[in-house]
């Protein structure tokens, strides 16, 4: 059964797992293949769909099969469901495809909501701090993409922790507090869950800002896959996969199969046993999954049967994890 967390100081509740559309559902891949996962994930309970304006690819190819598949079998759904996209990083050829400007934002946001066939998105991101564009301008351009009506709440994405306070503080003051925070977060990348009052999960806390997580199976490493090479059909065999063949290194390899041993032990598989790993920590309020396969998502939905975890649970994972060479 789904289980559904209150995000932040807000009165939505977003489902423990969320779907995202990073890989698997462009044009280079199987539209029916990603039909089947995304009625699959709707019907069990999976009701937050991850998008951005880039995913694909071709870049915006995952909005348009998302927007065919909504039109063809969700449309009568469309209130239950929770749909996000992002605008910040390379999308369209030319000096305004690219970036955290008002300008760009605004494009972008309109050129999603057509792609996808909607009249608004649930929540809208700033996909990343760009290096240049003042806080200011981004926060803004947000906070007037939902006075427009496009976007009902506001999200930030990879911020820096010594930016994302400012970021708290202009969106809080201009009646549009911060929904989400969402950071990579899995066994190899802790940085920004990290312990202590100074990570990304604290501060995001701090301010009532929900959290989510993405990449939580840093991209298929923690899954059994890599056990024996790189199979042909996996990310890291792929051109247009994002996970390089060089990150999975025998360190990553060796880790993951005392992890798995772990996951057995607690009558788990290894991808489970990782998503629960995240959502132990209270203050995380979901975890986007990427999926190829409908088994891939029945077996992660299982990871709701068993979330807790004993003291000497977490200390065998984290001996694991103290090994060098793991961090991502
Ligand atoms: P994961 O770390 O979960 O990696 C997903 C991959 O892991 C799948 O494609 C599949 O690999 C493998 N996998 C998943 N479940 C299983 C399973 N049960 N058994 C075996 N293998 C499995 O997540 P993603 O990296 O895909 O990220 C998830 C989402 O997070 C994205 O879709 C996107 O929405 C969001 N995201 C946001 C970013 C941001 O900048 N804000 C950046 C990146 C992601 P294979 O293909 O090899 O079968």
């Amino acid at each position: 059964m789904m289980k559904y967390n209150l995000c932040g100081r807000s009165g939505i509740r977003l489902p423990a797992l969320s779907l995202g559309l990073w890989h698997n559902f462009g044009s280079v891949d199987s539209f029916e293949t990603a039909r089947e996962m995304l009625l699959a994930a709707f019907d069990a309970g999976i009701c937050h769909f991850d998008l951005a304006n880039n995913y694909g690819p071709e870049p915006g190819s995952a909005e348009e099969n998302f927007g065919r598949i909504l039109r063809a079998d969700l449309a009568a759904h469309r209130d239950e469901m929770f749909i996000s996209t992002k605008a910040g990083h390379a999308m369209w050829p030319g000096v305004y495809g690219d970036g955290s400007s008002r300008k760009s934002l605004i494009a972008s946001c309109d050129q999603s909501l057509r792609r996808m066939g909607l009249e608004y998105v649930d929540v809208f991101y700033s996909h990343r701090y760009d290096g240049v564009t003042p806080i200011e301008e981004t926060m803004q351009a947000l906070v007037d993409i939902v006075r427009s009506g496009k976007a009902l709440y506001v999200g930030i994405s990879k911020y820096p922790v010594h930016l994302q306070q400012q970021c708290y503080d202009y969106l809080q003051a201009h009646g549009v507090p911060c929904l989400l925070s969402q950071y990579p977060a899995n066994m190899f990348k802790r940085g920004a869950i990290a312990e202590g009052a100074a990570s990304n999960l604290a501060v995001a806390a701090e301010n009532g800002s929900g959290f989510i997580c993405f990449s939580p199976l840093a991209q298929g490493l923690l899954t059994s896959k890599y056990f024996n090479g790189i199979p042909a059909h996996s990310r890291a065999a792929r051109s247009t996969g994002y996970l390089q063949p060089q990150q999975v290194t025998p360190q990553r390899v060796e880790a993951a199969r005392q992890l798995h041993a772990v996951a057995a032990s607690r009558g788990q598989t290894l991808p489970q046993m990782a998503l629960a790993w995240l959502l132990h920590d209270a203050r995380v309020t979901s975890v986007i999954i990427g999926t190829s396969s409908v088994p891939q998502l029945m077996d992660n939905l299982q990871t709701l049967e068993h979330l807790e975890f004993s003291a000497e649970v977490l200390q065998r994972i984290e001996s694991i994890l103290s090994a060098d060479g793991l961090a991502m």
